[in-house]
């Protein structure tokens, strides 16, 4: 069976100056343990997806389904995760942690050391202590994902979790956390707009068109050699013809954006 299944979903916002269709007919399917890339040009309705597997939005049309079972608000299988890290500068690292956990009533005794092990195991134990602007960028986002994992969700969404780091730093995180997120083995969809980014860490990349987003193209991710590491995945020989492949689809979808 699907982890998450999105069957024929619409989504049109509403405001004071009309309505905007964002989705239109998005069919998706992601199994369980599946790591899938959502790609597609700004606007087109990549976080409006995400958002709407989270339970936060309801979809205009269609259904979306965790386990086969309809999404009615959220659930604390799934884990979101946002480009902002929205940490709290006024809680140091350990506190903001622990934040999700207090949200859910679950900051008991072993929670909390679950949440510290997490800290640990992401190279941030002296850090504990420490508030939000006393870290680097990557820092505060493994931060951010200790946070989102200590509440042990079942698939785990990630909006452009890499965007605002320098290269380096985006490629060491990438490698950090599809490690982690394999070993935990989690169900995960990322939403990126680097091709690269999206062939090193997938098994899967789905293509969205221009707003209102649908799926215009969908490409199974095999590289040979080491394939759980997205740094060795980017020296593949297959690493180029996906690249220009969804290079090729992606210049569309933004020629029909502009
Ligand atoms: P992406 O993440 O692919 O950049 P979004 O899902 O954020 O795209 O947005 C898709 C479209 O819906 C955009 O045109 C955006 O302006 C519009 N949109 C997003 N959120 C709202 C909202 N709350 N109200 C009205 N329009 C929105
Ligand atoms: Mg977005």
């Amino acid at each position: 069976m699907d982890k998450v299944t999105l069957v024929g979903v619409y989504m049109t916002y509403v405001n004071k100056s009309g309505e905007i269709p964002a989705l239109a007919d998005v069919h998706l399917n992601v199994k369980a343990e599946e790591f899938v890339s959502l790609l597609g040009p700004s606007g087109c309705g990549k976080s409006t997806v995400l958002s709407l597997i989270a339970g936060m939005l309801r979809p205009t049309r269609g259904q979306i389904l965790i386990d086969g079972e309809p999404v009615a608000g959220t659930s604390p299988k799934i884990g979101y995760m946002l480009q902002h890290d929205h940490l709290l500068e006024w809680r140091n690292i350990r506190h903001n942690v622990y934040l999700g956990l207090e949200v859910r009533g679950l900051a008991d005794k072993e929670h909390c050391r679950h949440a510290d092990e997490l800290l640990i195991r992401y190279g941030l134990g002296g850090f504990m202590n420490r508030y939000p602007s006393e870290l680097s960028g990557g820092m505060r986002q493994r931060a951010a994902l200790a946070r989102t994992l200590a509440l042990e969700p079942e698939v785990v969404l990630l909006d452009e979790p890499f965007s605002a780091l320098d290269y380096q730093t985006r490629l060491l995180l990438e490698e950090e956390v599809a490690t982690i997120l394999k070993q935990e083995r989690k169900t995960v969809i990322l939403v990126t707009h680097d091709i690269a980014e999206a062939i090193a860490m997938s098994d899967r990349i789905i293509v969205l068109s221009a707003r209102p987003g649908t799926v215009k193209a969908e490409y199974t991710i095999k590289l040979s050699g080491k394939n759980d590491s997205p740094f060795a995945a980017r020296q593949a020989p297959e690493f180029r013809e996906y690249f220009r492949e969804i290079w090729s689809v992606l210049e569309e979808s933004h020629a029909a954006a502009r």
